[in-house]
């Protein structure tokens, strides 16, 4: 049996899939699942959304825990829920309350290895009115550069010049934003966060619907990696400081929250994330927070999510380059060590207990 914490974590999205359905069996529980419409694995075969919810369906108090988000992120999530679930976690649900877990938002992504889903479309950029999308300008002067259809080192050094001229016109936030803020009009570029809304964000509608939408009290955790120091985690707030739902989140995890919205964070402010989305949808109470673990140096994520773009949009999968190319993504989220594992399992673990005493 998996007895370390690094033991948790899965080799790919089909055995963190078969984990967790394991995990929900032997805890007598029944995940509901769901089959993706038009999508498939790398291996060729069918993407699921699974589901599973502990404690009495009609509890009006709630933790919901999602993985996937970002389909590479979800090695951190998958592992987190399914080695919670091999613990006991059933055991651990306060009376009254229930744990909602969804594992693998973007099935798609995690199986090949990807942040983005099948439509190049990120998920926690999606939630929003598509009729009336935020613009982002400073994506739009940069958008050639930041998502270089040519990745030759001639190219990709004229292109890092472009950036850096502008960080150091406006400065390296202001880049940083520019980025990775979420962009609507560029299909082929970097944070693209859809035309339209995207299976995921159909479904997460539903699970809403289905099992938070009678809830009054609730927490969520949505499992990521990518931004931060090497096993750091934060837990990201998207409320201001000295608001309810942030205060209450101080309460529960401490010195660890950091406000995106303030400009406390590692990252920067978003649009169509699902905290803003669950926010809007949310009757009572919500605190909202992104366990973001820190991997690799900014540098080298940024590479890697160019370098897959490029892949995808513009290469061809068939390219000689795409393995080489999914382990550099899949390191760069995914940091293979005992180590880090430790850390992240650790960080999240801690996030949980504090969210389900705070339930209690
Ligand atoms: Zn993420």
């Amino acid at each position: 049996m998996n007895a370390t914490p690094e033991g948790h974590f899965p080799l790919d999205y089909r055995s963190g899939r078969a984990a967790f359905l394991k995990a929900c069996t032997a805890a007598g529980l029944g995940a509901i699942t769901r089959v993706h419409p038009k999508a498939r694995g790398r291996d060729g075969k069918p993407l699921f959304l699974d589901t599973v919810t502990l404690g009495p369906r009609e509890a009006t108090s709630a933790l919901l825990l999602i993985s996937g988000t970002h389909g590479v992120e979800g090695y951190f999530g998958s592992g987190v829920q399914s080695g919670l679930l091999q613990n006991g976690l059933a055991a651990r649900v306060p009376k009254g309350s229930k744990l909602v877990l969804l594992h693998a938002l973007n099935p798609y992504g995690f199986s090949w290895d990807r942040r983005v889903n099948e439509d190049n479309i990120d998920i926690n950029r999606n939630f929003v009115d598509h009729a009336n999308p935020p613009v982002n300008k400073a994506y739009a002067a940069l958008a050639d550069w930041i998502a270089p259809r040519n990745i030759s080192p001639e190219a990709m050094k004229s292109a890092n010049a472009k950036l850096r001229a502008y960080a150091d016109a406006h400065g390296a936030f202001a880049l940083q934003q520019a980025i990775s803020r979420g962009q609507y009009a560029y299909p082929d570029g970097l944070y693209f966060g859809g035309q339209n809304d995207s299976w995921s964000v159909e479904i997460a509608r539903d699970i809403f619907r289905e099992e938070i939408a009678q809830v009054r009290k609730l927490i969520v955790i949505d499992f990521h990696t990518g931004l931060g120091p090497h096993g750091e985690g934060e837990m990201i707030s998207e409320d201001m400081p000295g608001s309810a739902p942030y205060r209450r989140a101080k309460k529960m995890w401490g010195v660890r929250v950091k406000s995106s919205e303030a400009g406390e964070s590692v990252s920067v402010p978003l649009t169509g994330t699902i905290d803003k989305a669950f926010a809007a949808w949310m009757k009572g109470e919500l605190t909202f927070a992104a366990l973001e673990m820190g991997t690799a140096p900014t540098r080298e994520v940024f590479r890697a999510l160019r370098h897959d773009n490029w892949l995808h949009r513009f290469a061809g999968v068939t390219h000689s380059a795409a393995e080489t190319i999914r382990r550099e993504i899949r390191g760069a989220f995914y940091p293979d060590t005992a180590e880090w594992k430790r850390k992240a399992w650790s960080a999240a673990d801690e996030a949980v207990a504090a969210a389900l005493s705070a339930l209690g």
